[in-house]
């Protein structure tokens, strides 16, 4: 296990009814407040109604910035940092999954950047300090709730790149897994897939002897396995929907990866994905994974693929070694095929011409990850066998 300091200052407010501590949680930080929030779900499900209510009942005065899209623009977080400056908001309460929450944090940090706000995503040195964010949180996937990180999209260049600083990380965040019984099919299956991947970002490492940090990994996984397709089958079973919630939060909150060398090439991948062909950030990587880890499996990688089909999908360790991690990775694949995920990046309208152009932005940061190293060729590689 390696090195690490750890800590993880949002205050998590889990269950139902917790809305009702939203204005005292509030009022810690001041009474003006930015509300942000996608496109329309939160009005149709009614959240949007009683957090209304409850500024009205509580003096907490709003301005508001709907209709931030899947994929979060920097147009977004410009129109933001304006009515931050403008009014003076003491707080930015991001209402949505993860690209409303992605944006409010840019947003935070935007307003105490001078210049263009693309350049504190494109180099996140340049953050120096955030406004407060809070979220309500409306979509188990991103862990955005309870992570320092955000993913914007730039349309005019095609670029989606991630970024970060301390002073993002939400102040508090309300997971009330009732808000999320309205989650459609499809984004229900992308979360649960958002989920293993960060999972996998983080187990899949050469770094040796992070025992307690690989047996929480696999505890994560076997749970959003069995939650993800049980609240598929039931969207309105509490008991899935809680489980799929937290486990979305712990999985990407520093808990599994402290101590831990990262992979995180996935989702350099899939970013490319979405900054070329706008998709469902989960669906991306759940066509990918699979292919990964096919590309992955190797003499060297070999023990970890087998830890992984032992101790998450339960294959009889006596068999051969390079047997049980290709069941793995077929059950990894028919996993997602099972939430109605394509197993095919055509299927999702992605085409052959782009993919040496992905492939190379992919890799502009140089080589991504350790554990199996991926230059430009092998991610076209890659790319290929899953078009
Ligand atoms: P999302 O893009 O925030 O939302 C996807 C869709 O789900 C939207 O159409 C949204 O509708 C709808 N939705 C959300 N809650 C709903 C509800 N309760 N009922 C009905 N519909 C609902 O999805 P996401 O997967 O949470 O976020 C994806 C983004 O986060 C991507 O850009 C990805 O790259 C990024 N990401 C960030 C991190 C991180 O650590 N910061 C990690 C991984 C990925 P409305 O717009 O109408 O609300
Ligand atoms: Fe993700």
């Amino acid at each position: 296990m390696l090195n690490f300091n750890y800590s993880v200052p949002t205050k998590i407010l889990f269950g139902k009814h917790k809305i009702d501590l939203l204005a005292e949680n509030i009022k810690e930080y001041g009474s003006k407040v930015l509300l942000v929030y996608g496109g329309g779900s939160i009005k149709r499900n009614g959240i949007y109604d009683t957090i209304i209510d409850i500024f009205a009942e509580n003096n907490i005065s709003s301005w508001e910035l709907g209709g931030v899209k899947p994929n979060p623009r920097i147009a977004s977080v410009k129109e933001g940092i304006k009515i931050c400056k403008k009014q003076e908001i003491d707080l930015i309460l991001a209402v949505g999954g993860g690209s409303t929450i992605d944006c409010a944090k840019v947003i935070g940090a935007g307003f105490y950047h001078s210049g263009d706000p693309w350049e504190i995503v494109t180099d996140s040195r340049k953050i120096e300090d955030s406004l407060p964010i809070a979220t309500v949180l409306t979509l188990a996937a991103t862990g955005s709730e309870m992570n320092a990180g955000a993913v914007i999209t730039n349309l005019e260049t095609q670029e989606k790149l991630g970024t970060g600083h301390p002073s993002m990380a939400p102040k508090f965040s309300i997971l009330d897994p009732t808000y999320t019984f309205t989650v459609p099919e499809k984004q229900t299956a992308a979360g649960t897939a958002d989920i293993m991947s960060h999972i996998f970002e983080v187990y899949f490492s050469k770094t040796k002897g992070a025992y307690v940090q690989n047996r929480m990994a696999e505890s994560l996984l076997k749970t959003a396995i069995n939650y993800g397709t049980k609240a598929l089958a039931e969207p309105e079973n509490y008991e899935a929907r809680a489980n799929l919630m937290w486990t979305a939060s712990l999985a990407i909150n520093g808990l599994l990866s402290s101590g831990k060398e990262t992979e995180w090439s996935v989702h350099a991948m899939e970013h490319e994905l979405s900054a070329f062909y706008d998709i469902t950030h989960g669906i991306g990587l759940a066509i990918l994974t699979p292919y990964w880890m096919e590309y992955a499996l190797n003499d060297n990688t070999l023990d970890k693929f087998v830890e992984y089909g032992v101790n998450v999908w339960g294959i009889d360790a006596d068999k051969d070694k390079y047997k049980i991690a290709q069941t793995a990775i077929e059950k990894t694949r028919e996993y997602f095929s099972s939430l109605g995920i394509p197993t095919k990046l055509s299927e999702v309208g992605i085409e052959a011409e782009k993919l040496e152009k992905m492939a190379e932005q992919a890799t502009r940061r140089g080589e991504l990850g350790n554990f199996k190293p991926l230059s430009k060729e092998d991610v076209l590689n890659i790319y290929q066998k899953a078009l």
